[in-house]
């Protein structure tokens, strides 16, 4: 297993291709806008070493018999999944953000149970491929970045039916050694912390879009990528001098547009070609795996919670009985998140590939309560803190010959308390409910690993509801026969 430092080290060998602000990076490992990020993931190396999170940050691969980083490892028992479960809120809580490492583990335990299903039912030849790109992926301990959605364009038509083409990423060209594939992901989370990419259909597919029906990974500096940085609310104070402003001093996450302009995937890298039958089966296992990992939402949510009872103690309102309350409140509805998490890793079975899956029906609820929770979770956080959260003036301020002193004396709360640490702790709130770390927290608890309507949909698909009236019906003495 890498060390965090090998783990930056490893990502300054990558030539990559990477804008932001319109301009080219020479340096994206180093750079300020995206070394927050980095770091966070580098703490999923850095913590796999430390003896006390071993247990939850390794495992034993079933392949090699090696201790592997768990974000490489194939669940094979439903411990596997409650430990995956528990690492998502131990990290959530160790970073306050997204430290973007799920996806690629999600992708790879989805893509095992697929390829292997697509190979017993025709014959083929990815699940062989996947094994020996799995081991090399466990045994140089690699980051990969999951990416599924496609831009989609206009969402009433299919794929082939758009104006644009490549509005869904597709095979334009099949080779002697490998195929051709041009379009992009959006919002990619870590895409510039990852060392591979693990590209995968965003919808289930009919025959007349079979070129969409493609899986493969390519590393993240193959030819014909390029990497758009998005923005993020407040993200220019990475830039500026001084920490306080920034509220997480240390962590944040990024997303990315990612472009294939031609890529060249070599044959035994593709993991899914025009199988249009297994791509709802991937899309849906990789969603179900995917909505678990939002344990992560549970730890940021630890974080807010503790957050909000710090700057109730700054401001001596913490004995007040409606504070009180609503810290027992964030604590429910943040516990609450967390029972779906463990409930669907804890009711997992075994696929036919030997690899756990998760209760599907019960991820689903669990995403659709994060798309919910954070929101007022957040709401509660913001009431306790009290306006000064988003009139505060700025560190520079508060270090002011002029004006520090007025900073000081005036934004004080209890006696003994800092000026500062009020500052900061203040600034975290706000970093955490509409700054950087709210990109995670919030909009991405409402649309990541799929929109609240899309969890709708596979709650009523996969409730018995059959079973439900029975036992109504029989219990009121309604005999049908
Ligand atoms: Fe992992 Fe959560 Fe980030 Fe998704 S949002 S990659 S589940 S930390
Ligand atoms: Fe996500």
């Amino acid at each position: 297993m890498m060390t965090a430092e090998e783990y930056l080290e490893s990502l300054r060998r990558l030539r990559r291709k990477v804008y932001l602000f319109g301009e080219r990076l020479a340096d994206p490992v180093d750079h300020p806008f995206l070394r927050p990020s980095l770091r966070a993931v580098a703490a999923t190396y850095a913590l796999a070493h430390e003896p006390e999170h071993a247990a939850v940050m390794t495992a034993t691969s079933h392949l090699s018999g090696r201790r592997v980083n768990r974000f490489t490892h194939i669940h094979r028992s439903a411990d596997d999944l409650v430990t995956k479960s528990k690492m998502g809120r131990m990290l959530g809580a160790h970073t306050g953000c997204c430290f973007q490492r799920c996806v690629g583990m999600d992708a790879l335990n989805a893509l095992f149970i697929v390829t292997h299903d697509m190979d017993r039912q025709g014959g083929t030849d990815y699940h062989r491929r996947f094994l020996r790109y799995l081991e090399m992926v466990q045994e140089r301990d690699l980051v990969c970045d999951g990416a599924m959605t496609d831009p989609k364009g206009d969402r009433s038509l299919p794929p082939h039916r758009q104006p644009d083409p490549d509005l869904y990423l597709r095979v334009v060209e099949e080779r002697a050694d490998g195929i051709v594939v041009r379009g992009a992901k959006v919002h990619q989370t870590g895409a510039l912390s990852s060392h591979e990419l693990i590209v995968m259909p965003t919808v289930a597919l009919r025959d007349e879009d079979k070129d969409y029906a493609v899986a493969f990974a390519v590393p993240a500096d193959a030819e014909g990528i390029v990497y758009v940085v998005g923005r993020q609310s407040s993200d220019t104070r990475r830039l500026e001098s001084g920490t306080l402003d920034r509220g997480n001093v240390t962590f944040g996450g990024h997303e990315a547009l990612v472009v294939f302009e031609d890529v060249l995937v070599p044959r035994e890298r593709v993991f899914m070609l025009r199988e249009t039958a297994h791509v709802g089966q991937l899309v849906s296992c990789f969603a179900a795996y995917h909505r678990q990992s939002y344990a992560c939402k549970v730890g940021v949510g630890d974080v807010l919670i503790g957050a909000a009872q710090t700057i109730a103690e700054y401001n001596g309102t913490e004995r007040a009985s409606h504070v009180r309350d609503k810290i027992v409140e964030m604590n429910h509805l943040n516990e609450t998140l967390y029972c779906g998490c463990i409930a669907c890793a804890s009711e997992g079975r075994p696929t036919a590939s030997g690899t756990w899956l998760v209760d599907t029906l019960l991820a689903n609820v669990h995403k659709q309560n994060v798309t919910r929770l954070p929101y007022e979770i957040a709401r509660l956080a913001q009431d306790i803190a009290g306006g000064l959260m988003v009139t505060m003036p700025s560190e520079r301020d508060l270090r002011s010959p002029e004006v520090g002193r007025y900073v000081e004396k005036y934004l004080r709360g209890r006696e003994g308390v800092p000026t500062e640490h009020r500052m900061r702790v203040l600034r975290l709130i706000e970093n955490l409910t509409l700054g950087s770390a709210a990109v995670g927290y919030l909009t991405e608890s409402m649309h990541g690993a799929g929109s609240p309507q899309a969890q709708r949909i596979m709650i009523a698909r996969e409730v018995d509801m059959a079973q439900k009236t029975r036992a109504a019906r029989r219990l009121c003495g309604i005999d049908e026969g």
